[in-house]
């Protein structure tokens, strides 16, 4: 319910992660949830704002669990970095969705574009790459139909071999984009060199688009100039949507248009869009 925690969840409270012994309970808790299949995949709708189409969707890790209900991913995931799980739990997240798509596919529905978040040990982690590839030819999933979100921290940190990576990403057909965009005071410079597709404008800068339009004003230039696309997230309200529009931007996500949800309701809400 919403007053339990930040994002409408009861979870494991700040206090309580500073407690050791709690601490290593929820540990073994957490790769016990990884092992078990107790980390749950949701989806956020992603949207063309000119002609109200969707367009794909972001998956989002849940931790469903059995006494603490569904836990927020700002709590798990950096544990899960920190005990050095999160390669395993994102591959787990990259199967399921492949898994999600691949029953779609044989429903005959339409499937979209399904991001994913990775952080850098996972990009980084031997046999990565081979991972996605045999994981997208057992569920017959086009490369294509796969996107990878990573922060700007990453991008900035280890060049060469997250570009390698990258690179070699992209020619499976899956595309790239840089999360969070704006918010990590880096130098521009390494987005020339960079083997990504497109900026995701952090939702920090969307709040404030209506006072000020400035920086989103010129992430969404800059991303012209550089011949990527632009995806808005967090967008809540129409008075945002008239702004990001009128600056060029087409992409949006948002609980303005819908709250990330389990894949069972996403799947109706492509039935209302195959339909409409
Ligand atoms: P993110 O990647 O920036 O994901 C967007 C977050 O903003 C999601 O929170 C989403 O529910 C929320 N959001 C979307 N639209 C709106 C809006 O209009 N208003 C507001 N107030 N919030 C909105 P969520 O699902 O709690 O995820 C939080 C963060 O956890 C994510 O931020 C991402 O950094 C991380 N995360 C989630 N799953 C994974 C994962 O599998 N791997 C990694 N590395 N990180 C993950
Ligand atoms: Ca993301
Ligand atoms: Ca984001
Ligand atoms: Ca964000």
């Amino acid at each position: 319910t919403k007053e339990n925690g930040s994002n409408g969840y009861s979870f494991f409270s700040e206090s309580m992660l500073d407690n050791k012994f709690k601490n290593i309970a929820i540990e073994n808790e957490l790769r016990y949830a990884i092992d078990h299949n107790q980390i749950s995949v949701y989806l956020q709708p992603k949207y063309n704002m000119v002609n109200g189409e969707l367009i794909g969707a972001e998956s989002l890790a849940r931790w469903n669990h059995c006494t603490q209900g569904m836990i927020a991913p700002n709590i798990f995931i950096p544990l899960a970095e920190e005990i050095g799980e999160i390669d395993r739990l994102e591959k787990n997240m990259i199967k399921e969705v492949c898994g999600i798509l691949s029953t779609w596919k044989k429903k005959g529905k339409r499937i979209h574009q399904t991001s994913i978040n990775i952080s850098l040990p996972t990009l980084l982690h031997d046999g990565f790459i081979n991972f996605v590839s045999h994981t997208l030819v057992e569920n017959k999933i086009d490369g294509t139909f796969l996107e990878f979100e990573i922060t700007e921290r990453i991008v900035m940190k280890y060049e060469v071999e997250v570009n390698s990576r990258l690179q070699q990403l992209r020619n499976m057909g899956i595309e790239i984009s840089i999360d969070d965009f704006g918010t990590g005071y880096s130098s521009l410079s390494y987005l020339y060199k960079l083997e990504v597709d497109r900026l995701k404008i952090d939702k920090m800068f969307v709040d404030q688009c209506v006072e000020n339009s400035e920086v989103v004003s010129t992430i969404i230039s800059m991303a012209k100039a550089l011949g990527l696309q632009v995806i808005a997230e967090g967008v809540e309200d129409e008075d945002q949507i008239r702004i990001l529009k009128k600056l060029g931007c087409i992409e949006a996500q948002g609980f303005y248009f819908s709250r990330p949800v389990p894949h069972g309701e996403f799947e109706q809400l492509l039935e209302e869009y195959s339909t409409a």
